[in-house]
């Protein structure tokens, strides 16, 4: 193996042990691989932030890292002649063997002896993680290196940060030298499979299927899922995705295929039936008791927050949930106007405390707050009632006025079959509206908008900064917008 065509490195075996398929392509037809979304990116550049940390755990090395992802040669030439120096810590150790190669975070030497350690953004170890580590470890050690320990260096979910960021603390070390050794039999399998498929001039035929998400969403799903039909019985909720592939083998692959409906369940065969007669599906009862109790004034409310890996702000832990940003809108009567306040944390500062008041007086009117999916916003204040419990009455009385709108569409007292079986408020705004409110916004989801203000504490152009919190601004209050106009149709529907 010498072309680039068909080398391998660690996350192309990772990639064949998910889907040769994806392999295939990778190697063949990079062009067709999805552009990475903005919070696969900030997950990217996180994981670099991380390790780029962890060198001050093993502080005083030197860093082997390539000019570019295509002089790799150079890290090789330069990890070799720090190992011959035996030289204390090397960063980002490159090694290639029978052309694979890998690059390590980091290569420490004790007494003679070498130590290899991979960092991870994570709190926990999973089996991609071990696997990674025995494709490093077999590729390091057949080029000559013997390792004494190879562990894996994760984020310690215990740690809290008390406004200096302890190193040692932060992070935490675990052997994984048994695990990886059990391994090394998968690893030689995996490598002469990926060279099998790199040789070979046809694409594996691979069906769509669980695969595509697990371990990572593959980034093909672009090309290969471009032709399932919004009909597809893939699009069917509630099932397992093994469950959908035997539906496939026996030649049921649409919904609209589906004719005796005795294997599902409840909430599968409204769906199903919904989607067949394409028909709105209205549990008129309990929507209406639902409902009724939903009386003016309305505050409709929605918190945005994000989870720094590395903690910014005194006594938070790596990965707490954090608020940023509220959008909340208000109707007095049903003839009301519809009025809308929001709030934006400044980028930099702890607003934790300003956050909490300004909600507070916000909502200090009567009224019921109503929320899509409560888990976020009282998980929230709950942890805001605790932070600064001088607040905590004036919290804890707001939490007994939410309401969770999720409910209705959850429980299934009203389907859309537009809804193409997601519950998402995206998917129920679009279907109950006949219009995406969200295409007026950049930011499309919470996920994303966590994504973007969380990398704006990196960010050093005031302009940008600026013009990022209007586009979350925007998204949150889409979010409210809709959700009231979801609400305005619940409540026509009982009255019918
Ligand atoms: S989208 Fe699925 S089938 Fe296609 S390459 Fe990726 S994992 Fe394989």
């Amino acid at each position: 193996m010498s072309n680039k065509k068909n080398s391998l490195s660690k996350s192309t075996l990772i990639r064949s042990i998910q889907c040769s398929k994806s392999l295939y392509l990778y190697k063949n037809n990079f062009q067709l691989r999805d552009k990475p979304s903005t919070t696969q990116q900030q997950k990217f550049d996180r994981g670099h932030r991380i390790g780029k940390l962890a060198h001050q755990y093993f502080p005083g090395g030197k860093d082997c890292s390539p000019p570019n992802p295509f002089s790799y040669d150079t890290s090789i030439a330069a990890t070799k002649l720090l190992v011959q120096q035996q030289f204390a810590v090397i960063y980002e150790a490159a090694f290639k063997y029978n052309g694979i190669l890998v690059a390590l975070d980091i290569l420490e030497n004790k007494n003679g002896k070498w130590y290899a350690h991979e960092v991870k953004s994570s709190f926990r170890i999973s089996n991609t993680y071990l696997l990674d580590a025995a494709i490093q470890y077999y590729i390091i050690t057949k080029s000559g290196i013997e390792l004494e320990d190879f562990d894996i260096v994760t984020i310690n979910n215990d740690y809290v940060f008390d406004g200096t960021l302890a190193i040692s603390s932060y992070f935490k070390c675990t052997s994984v030298m048994k695990e990886i050794m059990e391994r090394i039999p998968f690893v030689e399998k995996t490598i002469e499979e990926a060279i099998a498929t790199l040789s070979s001039d046809t694409m594996p035929n691979i069906d769509i299927g669980a695969h595509c998400n697990k371990p990572y969403p593959c980034d093909f799903q672009g090309y290969c899922w471009k032709n399932v039909d919004a009909d597809s019985i893939w699009y069917l909720p509630g099932i397992s995705m093994q469950e959908k592939s035997s539906f496939i083998e026996k030649g049921i692959n649409k919904i609209q295929d589906i004719i005796n409906t005795d294997e599902f369940n409840a909430r599968q065969k409204v769906i199903i039936q919904s989607f067949q007669k394409q028909q709105v599906h209205i549990d008129a009862d309990k929507l209406r008791a639902f409902v009724q109790p939903i009386q003016y004034p309305l505050y409709y409310f929605d918190i945005e927050a994000f989870q720094p890996a590395i903690p910014i702000f005194p006594n938070t832990k790596p990965y707490e949930r954090i608020p940023f940003l509220y959008s909340l809108h208000y109707k007095e009567n049903a003839d009301s106007p519809l009025e809308h306040i929001c709030y934006i944390s400044p980028v930099g500062n702890d607003d934790r405390e300003n956050f909490v008041q300004h909600f507070l007086l916000a909502t200090e009117k009567t009224g019921q707050i109503l929320v899509f999916n409560t888990l976020m916003e009282k998980g929230i204040l709950f942890k805001m009632a605790t932070d600064f419990p001088q607040f905590k009455t004036q919290i804890l009385e707001r939490i007994n006025r939410i309401i969770d709108i999720e409910v209705p569409f959850k429980e299934l007292y009203y389907y859309h079959p537009a809804q193409q079986g997601s519950f998402s408020l995206k998917a129920i705004g679009n279907a109950m509206l006949g219009i995406d409110e969200f295409s007026h916004s950049i930011v499309k989801d919470g996920e994303e908008a966590m994504a973007v203000y969380n990398e704006l504490f990196y960010w050093e152009n005031k302009e940008e900064v600026q013009s990022k919190l209007e586009h979350l601004k925007t998204y949150c209050y889409t979010d409210t917008f809709v959700l009231s106009k979801i609400v305005d149709v619940l409540a026509q529907q009982v009255k019918m």
